[in-house]
This record gives C-alpha cells, structure tokens and sequence, in this order.
C-alpha cells in the first residue's frame, strides 16, 4: 500500500532525510517513532506530495507517486502536525469545504461527512465554532477531515502532540479502531503510544531507518540496550 525506498531530503547541504526505506502493507497500523528533528515529519510530507525529495521512490497503492502525484495524493488522507485552522468555521461547514476541495462528488458529501464524523468520533461538536473546541476535540476534527474524503490510506504527523494523557487515549483508541480498515501510517516520538496502537513499528533516528519490527520486539531490544532509547 505505502512503498518508500531510498528516499532521501536534503536541505543544502543538511540532509534531513537519508535513504529511507519501508512498506506499510494493506490494513496494517505501522508507527513512525523518533525524536524531535528526526525527519518524521519530512518523510511525511515527501509520501503525502507536499515535499519533493532529492531522491528515491514513494509507491502509493501500487501508483509512483513522483510520476502521477495527483493520482497518488487522491488516496491518502494526511493529518499534518499543525492542521489547518479555521477558528471562526464550524466543524461541519470546514469539513463541507474540505470534502469539496477534495472532489468528493456533491451528492455524497453529507453523508460523508457524518461518517467522518462519527469515525473521529466528534459528531457532538459537529455544529460547534472550531475555535472554541479544546486542542483534544481539535485534534478529531483533523482526523474527521482526513477520513471525509473516505481515503484506503490516512498519514497521521504527531496526532497525539499536546494532549493530556486522556485525550491521547482517545485518539489512540480512534486509531486502534481503524485496524483492518484502513492502512495507516502514524508518527509519534513516544514508544508507548505506538506500542498499543501499532502492528509494526519504524524507528527513525538522524534522517535514518534505524529499526523496525513489531512493538514488543523494539520494546525488548531497547531493554537490551540494542537500540536507541527515544527520549519523550
Ligand atoms: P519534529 O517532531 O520536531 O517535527 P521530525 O522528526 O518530524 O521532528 P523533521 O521536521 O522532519 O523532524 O526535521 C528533520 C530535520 O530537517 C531537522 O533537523 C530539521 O531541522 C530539518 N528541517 C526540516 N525542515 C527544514 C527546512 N525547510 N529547511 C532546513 N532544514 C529543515
């Protein structure tokens, strides 16, 4: 479903992302852990289309995503680390806007929207102004806004960053709950977030591919001092 192979970014003469290679297989919850500056965010932005890459390929459902990145954008649903903000729109009225800019076809947009909003679990604050919803409600919009267009494929950057211990819970009991039906590609710095919520994990580390396995495999590895620890 997600194919990444060398894929490299390089800033000038910094390279933020070096020759990165891994696949998230169909229905699979893979968790993209690093720290701060790791080149998550990079890698992200490079297999959703928003960021060219130096070098490498990016295979989205089978497509190359460098040669038809329009076709290949169509099946992602991306949540970026800081998600668009329109503080004086309502939850529904964005996600209208959001499903349009997206093509979804007009008779098939509210109900979509309820969908979307039912999966996020944020259909209580359906009709409510967005910027008055906490960082945690915030969060579920986002996540309503990249299930709308109803995408095989959702990219989540950090979708836990700045929540309380609570409203982590319950965006990671959201993902938990998209297993199966969705193949999802989700990036934290915390390993014990990935450890419940993930199927495989893909630890980043300097622009590199460090480690990759299962949750508790990494969890045993790092105990063993195999591995980096990540800080929190
Ligand atoms: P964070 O959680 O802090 O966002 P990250 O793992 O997502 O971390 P990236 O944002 O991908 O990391 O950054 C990787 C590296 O690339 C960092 O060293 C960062 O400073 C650098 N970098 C990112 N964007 C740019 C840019 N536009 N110009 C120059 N360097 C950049």
């Amino acid at each position: 479903m997600i194919e990444v192979e060398h894929l490299t970014k390089r800033y000038g003469p910094r390279t933020a992302v070096q020759d990165v290679s891994f696949r998230v297989g169909k229905g699979e919850i893979v968790g993209f852990l690093g720290p701060n500056g790791a080149g998550k965010s990079t890698t992200l932005r490079m297999l959703t289309g928003f960021l060219a890459p130096s070098g490498g390929a990016i295979r989205i459902d089978g497509i190359d995503a460098l040669a038809k990145p329009i076709e290949a954008k169509k099946r992602i649903g991306y949540m970026p680390e800081a998600c668009p903000i329109y503080p004086e729109m309502r939850v529904r009225e964005y996600l209208r806007y959001r499903a349009e800019l997206k093509g979804v076809a007009s008779r098939a947009i509210k109900e979509r929207i309820e969908i979307a909003l039912d999966q996020a679990s944020v259909k209580e604050a359906g009709d409510r102004i967005i910027g008055q919803l906490s960082k945690g409600t915030r969060q579920r919009v986002g996540l309503a806004d990249a299930l709308v267009a109803d995408p095989p494929i959702l990219v989540l950057d950090e979708p836990t960053a700045g929540l309380d211990p609570n409203q982590i819970r319950q965006v990671r009991d959201l993902v938990r709950g998209l297993a199966g039906k969705k193949t999802v590609l989700v990036s934290t710095h915390i390993l014990p977030e990935v450890e419940s919520t993930c199927d495989r994990v893909v630890i980043i580390h300097r622009g590199r591919v460090v480690r990759e396995g299962a949750p508790d495999q990494l969890r045993q590895a790092i105990a063993g001092g195999n591995v980096l620890v990540i800080e929190a």
